[in-house]
């Protein structure tokens, strides 16, 4: 091995330890952002020694420069782009894509190496099983995050697309999985056996993920986040490239653990998810009238007057919050409580919102304090010393029933809200979460529902408490 080499594998080893440590640092809100930076500072500088090792073997063309640089620019300004302008509610379908990007670009690695290499003999000899799995597990990933960020955005239908013969179809096609790769590393050289695999994959990514719930989607974008690792990892096999096998394997396993921890946040298995969900999660069902009778709707100056005179009050945040961009006005509230001298904290689920970590990500966009934040585990134990618990865009993560048995939610570990002293409800409608099932909280004596869009309920809240504290 030459110098430069030499060095290249050096810098590669330093790039996979500054992925761990990035990975570690992501542990907590306080230094996730650091971790992000040291591990996207780390690719880049992987990236750029994968380029000086290519450019002192003098390996690719004038035109392949070209393609190399170009492509690098507009990835990375898209890339760039889409990360500033993206809101926060569309990240799990952004998320999506660029696990799309990720398998997409593994297959194509080892398409390319069989249709470059000319010697059959040599073929077989660097195809092997990395290779055709590498196409299959990044095609599958390809065409199944396009149609989970479809669904996700609206463009596709959201709910769980079932035609005749379609469980048949998901039994075949794996099937087929297994004589495609068995062909090609046979006969490296049948472009049939290439291309038939190529479009078997693709073909059950879609088959795989349509008849999948629009709800389920973060769970299913985790699953596929955890097979762009595992694709990426074995083009780091065909390419002979450590970091990249590294890189990938990391990202596979922390895919896999976070989907894990999901289905058990969720109380489900990751079958039940994958093999059929609960729906949309978008049913909002209006009430006529306002509330029915036995939920007591409450006023912006009730509320005001309770937290204004309150000593404790625990936040609980959901995907109302997000849905209405409303953290701003939720930070200025609690400030202004705290300012007061009242003990403030906000109760974060681990599967309010949308995906995983979404109430953590919206809460440090409008500076609240990290010590404020708790963790159901630490939190629970507070609620019965709560003077208010004031749920803002929360539903199913706050539902009693989960309690009991025979429900959608049954066994889901829940926020303890129903045992705070008092309960203020900020929501649109008696409307149902994503699991599309009646609230037993709603219905509390205890409690009082504040029917109005977050964003707007919160900047009321805001100036009525305002008048009472001066
Ligand atoms: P839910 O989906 O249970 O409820 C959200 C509530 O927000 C709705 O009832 C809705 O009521 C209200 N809402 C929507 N828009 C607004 C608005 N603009 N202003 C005020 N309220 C609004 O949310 P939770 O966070 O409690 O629970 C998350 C659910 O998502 C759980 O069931 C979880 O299992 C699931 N899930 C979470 C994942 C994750 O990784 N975080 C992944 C997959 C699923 P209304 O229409 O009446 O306003």
């Amino acid at each position: 091995m030459d110098t430069v080499s030499n060095a290249v594998h050096y810098i590669f080893l330093a790039a996979a330890a500054c992925f761990v440590l990035g990975l570690h640092l992501m542990n907590h809100p306080r230094t996730a952002r650091r971790g992000n930076t040291l591990s996207a500072g780390a690719m880049a500088v992987a990236i750029g020694a994968t380029v000086w090792l290519v450019a002192d073997q003098d390996r690719i063309s004038s035109t392949g420069w070209l393609v190399l640089v170009s492509g690098g620019v507009l990835g990375a300004a898209l890339g760039l782009w889409a990360a500033r302008e993206v809101q926060m509610t569309a990240m799990p379908q952004l998320v999506s894509l660029f696990n799309a990007v990720g398998g997409g670009a593994a297959a194509l690695i080892a398409v390319n190496d069989l249709l470059q290499a000319e010697d059959a003999v040599l073929l077989g000899a660097r195809v092997s099983l990395p290779g055709a799995l590498d196409i299959v597990i990044g095609a599958v990933t390809f065409s199944g995050s396009l149609i989970a960020a479809g669904k996700l955005q609206g463009v596709v239908s959201g709910a769980p697309v079932v035609f005749p013969g379609a469980r048949l179809l998901n039994v075949l096609l794996p099937t087929a999985f297994v004589v495609g790769t068995v062909w090609l590393v046979l006969a490296p050289d049948s472009r049939t056996a290439l291309y038939g695999l190529v479009a078997v994959a693709l073909l059950f990514g879609v088959t795989m993920v349509l008849p999948i719930g629009g709800a389920d989607m973060p769970v299913v974008i985790a699953l596929l986040n955890a097979f762009t690792g595992s694709a990426v990892a074995m083009a780091g096999f065909v390419l002979d490239e450590t970091a990249l096998i590294i890189a990938g394997m990391l990202v596979s396993a922390s895919g896999g653990i976070l989907t894990k921890l999901m289905a058990d946040a969720m109380n489900r298995s990751i079958a039940n998810i994958v093999i059929g969900g609960f729906g949309t999660g978008d049913t909002a069902a209006p009430v006529e009238d306002g509330a029915p009778a036995q939920v007591r709707s409450v006023s912006a100056d009730d509320v005001a007057i309770q937290l204004a005179y309150a000593r404790k009050v625990i936040f609980v945040p959901g995907y109302g919050l997000a849905a209405a961009q409303a953290q701003h006005e939720l930070g200025d509230l609690a400030k202004l409580l705290t300012d007061h001298g009242i003990d403030v904290s906000y109760a974060v689920h681990p599967v309010a919102g949308r995906m995983p970590g979404h109430m953590n990500v919206l809460l440090a966009e409008a500076n609240v304090p990290y010590t404020q934040l708790k963790e159901m585990d630490d939190v629970n134990p507070a609620f019965p010393q709560a003077d208010v618990a004031l749920v803002i865009g929360a539903n199913d993560v706050t539902n009693p029933i989960a309690r009991r048995p025979g429900n959608a939610i049954s066994g889901m570990p829940i926020l303890d809200v129903d045992k705070a002293k008092s309960v203020v409800v900020i929501k649109r409608s008696m409307g149902h979460g994503y699991a599309g099932i009646d609230n037993e909280l709603y219905t509390d004596p205890r409690t009082g529902m504040f029917f109005t869009d977050a964003k707007r309920g919160l900047a009321e809240l805001k100036t009525a408490v305002g008048e009472f504290v001066g």
